[in-house]
Protein backbone atom coordinates (compact mmCIF):
# COMPACT_ATOMS: atom_id res chain seq x y z
CA UNK A 1 0.00 0.00 0.00
CA UNK A 2 1.13 3.66 -0.95
CA UNK A 3 1.71 6.46 1.65
CA UNK A 4 0.46 9.31 3.03
CA UNK A 5 1.85 12.51 1.73
CA UNK A 6 1.32 15.94 3.56
CA UNK A 7 1.46 19.16 1.22
CA UNK A 8 1.85 22.85 2.97
CA UNK A 9 -0.07 25.19 0.32
CA UNK A 10 0.93 29.15 0.20
CA UNK A 11 -0.45 32.04 -2.26
CA UNK A 12 2.24 33.87 -3.15
CA UNK A 13 4.52 31.27 -5.20
CA UNK A 14 1.19 29.97 -6.90
CA UNK A 15 0.97 30.23 -11.10
CA UNK A 16 0.86 33.90 -12.45
CA UNK A 17 0.67 35.70 -8.75
CA UNK A 18 2.84 38.68 -9.36
CA UNK A 19 0.84 41.46 -6.81
CA UNK A 20 -0.56 41.48 -3.38
CA UNK A 21 -3.90 42.29 -5.04
CA UNK A 22 -3.52 38.12 -6.16
CA UNK A 23 -3.69 37.01 -3.18
CA UNK A 24 -5.84 39.30 -0.64
CA UNK A 25 -9.62 38.16 -0.14
CA UNK A 26 -12.18 40.45 -1.53
CA UNK A 27 -9.26 42.31 -4.27
CA UNK A 28 -8.86 42.41 -7.61
CA UNK A 29 -8.19 38.77 -8.85
CA UNK A 30 -8.27 37.16 -5.94
CA UNK A 31 -10.62 34.81 -7.28
CA UNK A 32 -8.59 33.87 -10.09
CA UNK A 33 -5.85 32.79 -8.29
CA UNK A 34 -7.99 30.89 -6.19
CA UNK A 35 -8.69 28.51 -8.86
CA UNK A 36 -4.98 28.35 -9.89
CA UNK A 37 -3.50 27.67 -6.69
CA UNK A 38 -6.30 24.96 -6.35
CA UNK A 39 -4.60 23.77 -9.69
CA UNK A 40 -1.02 23.87 -8.51
CA UNK A 41 -2.39 21.71 -5.64
CA UNK A 42 -4.12 19.46 -7.79
CA UNK A 43 -0.86 18.82 -10.00
CA UNK A 44 0.93 18.18 -7.06
CA UNK A 45 -1.82 15.54 -6.28
CA UNK A 46 -1.93 13.70 -9.31
CA UNK A 47 2.12 13.51 -9.24
CA UNK A 48 2.31 11.79 -5.72
CA UNK A 49 -0.68 9.22 -6.63
CA UNK A 50 0.85 8.34 -10.04
CA UNK A 51 3.89 7.22 -8.09
CA UNK A 52 2.33 5.36 -5.81
CA UNK A 53 0.94 7.16 -2.82
CA UNK A 54 -2.51 6.63 -1.29
CA UNK A 55 -3.85 9.48 0.99
CA UNK A 56 -2.83 13.42 0.68
CA UNK A 57 -3.16 15.96 3.37
CA UNK A 58 -3.54 19.34 2.03
CA UNK A 59 -3.00 22.25 4.24
CA UNK A 60 -4.56 25.65 3.16
CA UNK A 61 -1.95 28.24 4.39
CA UNK A 62 -1.90 31.18 2.91
CA UNK A 63 -3.55 34.36 5.11
CA UNK A 64 -7.45 33.42 6.11
CA UNK A 65 -6.50 29.96 4.83
CA UNK A 66 -9.96 29.56 3.66
CA UNK A 67 -8.33 30.20 0.20
CA UNK A 68 -8.30 26.80 -1.49
CA UNK A 69 -11.88 25.47 -3.50
CA UNK A 70 -12.75 22.33 -1.70
CA UNK A 71 -15.40 21.52 -4.65
CA UNK A 72 -12.47 21.96 -7.13
CA UNK A 73 -9.79 19.81 -4.91
CA UNK A 74 -8.92 16.63 -6.22
CA UNK A 75 -11.08 14.15 -4.18
CA UNK A 76 -8.47 11.80 -3.15
CA UNK A 77 -7.11 14.42 -0.35
CA UNK A 78 -8.72 15.91 2.40
CA UNK A 79 -8.06 19.68 3.42
CA UNK A 80 -7.55 21.65 6.76
CA UNK A 81 -8.94 25.11 5.97
CA UNK A 82 -9.23 27.77 8.31
CA UNK A 83 -7.31 29.35 11.09
CA UNK A 84 -5.98 29.18 14.67
CA UNK A 85 -3.93 26.07 13.70
CA UNK A 86 -0.90 25.78 16.51
CA UNK A 87 1.20 24.54 13.75
CA UNK A 88 -0.22 26.80 11.48
CA UNK A 89 1.59 26.39 7.76
CA UNK A 90 2.72 22.56 9.14
CA UNK A 91 -0.72 22.01 10.65
CA UNK A 92 -1.75 18.59 10.93
CA UNK A 93 1.89 17.02 9.68
CA UNK A 94 2.88 14.20 12.19
CA UNK A 95 5.19 11.05 11.84
CA UNK A 96 2.73 9.06 9.92
CA UNK A 97 3.63 10.89 6.58
CA UNK A 98 6.19 9.30 4.25
CA UNK A 99 7.43 13.05 3.18
CA UNK A 100 5.87 16.67 2.83
CA UNK A 101 5.63 19.06 -0.21
CA UNK A 102 5.06 23.13 -0.20
CA UNK A 103 3.34 24.30 -2.85
CA UNK A 104 2.99 28.30 -4.09
CA UNK A 105 6.16 28.88 -2.19
CA UNK A 106 7.66 32.48 -1.76
CA UNK A 107 11.59 33.88 -1.02
CA UNK A 108 12.41 34.93 2.85
CA UNK A 109 12.50 38.51 3.59
CA UNK A 110 14.33 40.90 1.53
CA UNK A 111 14.64 38.19 -1.37
CA UNK A 112 14.58 39.07 -5.00
CA UNK A 113 11.40 36.72 -5.23
CA UNK A 114 7.63 37.38 -5.60
CA UNK A 115 5.88 38.78 -2.69
CA UNK A 116 8.80 37.95 -1.02
CA UNK A 117 8.86 37.80 3.00
CA UNK A 118 8.63 35.72 6.34
CA UNK A 119 5.80 35.22 8.53
CA UNK A 120 4.19 38.61 8.73
CA UNK A 121 4.63 41.23 10.81
CA UNK A 122 7.99 40.19 11.28
CA UNK A 123 11.52 41.23 9.26
CA UNK A 124 14.81 40.08 9.72
CA UNK A 125 13.74 36.24 10.63
CA UNK A 126 17.03 34.63 12.00
CA UNK A 127 17.35 30.37 12.53
CA UNK A 128 20.26 30.16 14.72
CA UNK A 129 22.01 33.71 13.65
CA UNK A 130 21.58 32.76 9.62
CA UNK A 131 18.45 34.74 7.46
CA UNK A 132 15.64 32.22 7.32
CA UNK A 133 12.37 31.33 5.22
CA UNK A 134 8.94 30.48 5.90
CA UNK A 135 10.16 26.91 4.13
CA UNK A 136 12.96 26.28 6.61
CA UNK A 137 10.82 27.13 9.42
CA UNK A 138 8.30 24.81 8.23
CA UNK A 139 10.55 21.91 6.97
CA UNK A 140 12.29 21.87 10.81
CA UNK A 141 8.76 21.25 12.13
CA UNK A 142 8.19 18.52 9.59
CA UNK A 143 11.76 17.38 10.37
CA UNK A 144 11.05 17.22 14.18
CA UNK A 145 8.03 14.56 12.94
CA UNK A 146 10.64 12.70 11.01
CA UNK A 147 8.89 14.02 7.98
CA UNK A 148 11.42 14.94 5.02
CA UNK A 149 10.50 17.64 2.48
CA UNK A 150 11.03 16.61 -0.88
CA UNK A 151 9.21 19.00 -3.40
CA UNK A 152 8.35 22.58 -3.54
CA UNK A 153 6.76 25.09 -5.88
CA UNK A 154 7.16 29.07 -6.23
CA UNK A 155 9.49 31.59 -8.39
CA UNK A 156 13.32 30.11 -9.19
CA UNK A 157 13.94 32.48 -5.75
CA UNK A 158 11.70 29.83 -3.68
CA UNK A 159 13.17 27.30 -5.30
CA UNK A 160 16.72 28.00 -5.08
CA UNK A 161 16.78 29.30 -1.67
CA UNK A 162 15.18 26.24 -0.05
CA UNK A 163 17.45 23.64 -2.23
CA UNK A 164 20.13 25.78 -1.07
CA UNK A 165 19.54 24.66 3.43
CA UNK A 166 17.71 21.21 2.00
CA UNK A 167 19.93 20.16 -0.31
CA UNK A 168 18.06 16.63 -1.92
CA UNK A 169 14.58 18.91 -2.81
CA UNK A 170 12.93 18.52 -6.19
CA UNK A 171 11.93 22.16 -7.53
CA UNK A 172 8.83 23.23 -9.88
CA UNK A 173 9.87 26.97 -10.92
CA UNK A 174 6.05 28.29 -12.11
CA UNK A 175 7.52 31.70 -12.85
CA UNK A 176 10.90 33.79 -13.19
CA UNK A 177 10.39 36.78 -10.68
CA UNK A 178 11.83 39.78 -12.54
CA UNK A 179 11.15 42.53 -9.35
CA UNK A 180 8.90 41.40 -6.15
CA UNK A 181 6.14 42.82 -7.90
CA UNK A 182 6.71 41.13 -11.51
CA UNK A 183 7.62 38.00 -12.98
CA UNK A 184 7.59 36.37 -16.26
CA UNK A 185 4.67 33.85 -15.85
CA UNK A 186 4.63 30.38 -17.25
CA UNK A 187 0.75 28.93 -18.62
CA UNK A 188 -0.63 27.07 -16.52
CA UNK A 189 -1.17 24.27 -18.56
CA UNK A 190 2.24 23.75 -18.67
CA UNK A 191 2.84 24.50 -15.02
CA UNK A 192 0.92 21.54 -13.98
CA UNK A 193 2.86 19.47 -15.51
CA UNK A 194 5.99 20.78 -14.19
CA UNK A 195 4.35 20.59 -10.55
CA UNK A 196 3.03 16.80 -11.61
CA UNK A 197 6.75 15.82 -12.48
CA UNK A 198 8.62 17.44 -9.72
CA UNK A 199 5.41 15.86 -6.98
CA UNK A 200 5.77 12.53 -8.59
CA UNK A 201 9.87 12.56 -8.78
CA UNK A 202 9.20 13.80 -5.16
CA UNK A 203 7.37 11.36 -3.83
CA UNK A 204 9.59 8.72 -5.45
CA UNK A 205 12.75 9.96 -3.08
CA UNK A 206 10.72 10.17 0.34
CA UNK A 207 12.73 7.03 1.88
CA UNK A 208 15.87 7.76 0.80
CA UNK A 209 15.58 11.56 1.90
CA UNK A 210 17.12 12.79 5.40
CA UNK A 211 14.54 14.78 7.51
CA UNK A 212 15.56 18.55 7.79
CA UNK A 213 17.48 19.20 11.39
CA UNK A 214 18.38 22.37 13.01
CA UNK A 215 21.46 22.83 15.48
CA UNK A 216 19.81 22.26 19.38
CA UNK A 217 19.41 24.75 21.33
CA UNK A 218 17.07 26.41 18.25
CA UNK A 219 17.15 30.45 18.08
CA UNK A 220 14.63 32.40 16.25
CA UNK A 221 15.17 36.29 16.37
CA UNK A 222 12.95 38.57 14.66
CA UNK A 223 12.79 42.20 14.30
CA UNK A 224 9.11 43.56 14.38
CA UNK A 225 7.84 46.90 12.43
CA UNK A 226 7.20 49.29 15.74
CA UNK A 227 8.82 48.60 19.25
CA UNK A 228 5.75 48.75 20.51
CA UNK A 229 4.83 45.60 19.05
CA UNK A 230 8.14 43.86 20.06
CA UNK A 231 7.55 45.39 24.14
CA UNK A 232 4.46 43.99 24.14
CA UNK A 233 6.10 40.03 22.62
CA UNK A 234 8.18 40.43 25.68
CA UNK A 235 5.54 39.86 27.95
CA UNK A 236 5.72 36.76 27.43
CA UNK A 237 8.49 34.79 29.76
CA UNK A 238 11.32 33.35 27.54
CA UNK A 239 11.13 36.03 25.12
CA UNK A 240 14.28 37.96 24.90
CA UNK A 241 14.26 41.63 23.78
CA UNK A 242 17.52 42.88 22.20
CA UNK A 243 16.86 46.03 21.26
CA UNK A 244 13.45 48.25 20.36
CA UNK A 245 12.05 46.14 17.85
CA UNK A 246 13.94 42.85 18.04
CA UNK A 247 13.07 39.71 20.36
CA UNK A 248 14.37 36.12 20.48
CA UNK A 249 13.56 33.11 21.93
CA UNK A 250 15.36 29.78 22.37
CA UNK A 251 14.21 26.33 23.10
CA UNK A 252 16.26 22.79 23.00
CA UNK A 253 13.59 21.52 20.48
CA UNK A 254 12.02 22.49 16.95
CA UNK A 255 8.29 22.34 17.81
CA UNK A 256 9.17 24.43 21.46
CA UNK A 257 11.07 26.89 19.55
CA UNK A 258 7.89 27.14 16.91
CA UNK A 259 5.24 27.39 19.81
CA UNK A 260 7.73 30.44 21.27
CA UNK A 261 7.94 32.21 17.63
CA UNK A 262 4.76 31.83 16.78
CA UNK A 263 3.08 32.76 20.40
CA UNK A 264 5.53 36.11 20.65
CA UNK A 265 5.04 37.41 16.73
CA UNK A 266 1.03 36.78 17.34
CA UNK A 267 1.25 38.63 20.56
CA UNK A 268 3.53 41.90 19.11
CA UNK A 269 0.76 41.28 16.23
CA UNK A 270 -2.18 42.42 18.75
CA UNK A 271 -0.82 45.83 18.69
CA UNK A 272 -1.64 46.23 15.10
CA UNK A 273 -4.93 47.95 13.99
CA UNK A 274 -5.33 49.69 17.63
CA UNK A 275 -5.86 53.27 18.24
CA UNK A 276 -4.86 54.17 21.87
ZN1 LIG B 1 1.08 33.51 1.92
Amino acid sequence: MGGKVYISADMEGVTGVVSIDDVLAGHLNYERFRHLMTQDVNSAIEGVLEAGASEVLVNDSHGGMTNILLEELHPSATLISGVNKPLYMMEGVDKSFECAMFIGYHSMVGGRGVLSHTFSGASCVLLNGRPTSEGEVNAMIAGAMGVPVTMVSGDQHAVSELKEVLGDLEGAVVKYAIDRSSARCIHPSLTKQIIKEAARRGYMKARSVKPYTARSPITLEFEFLQPSMAARAAYLPFVDQLDPRTVRVSAPDPISAWRLFWSALLLGRSVEGESY
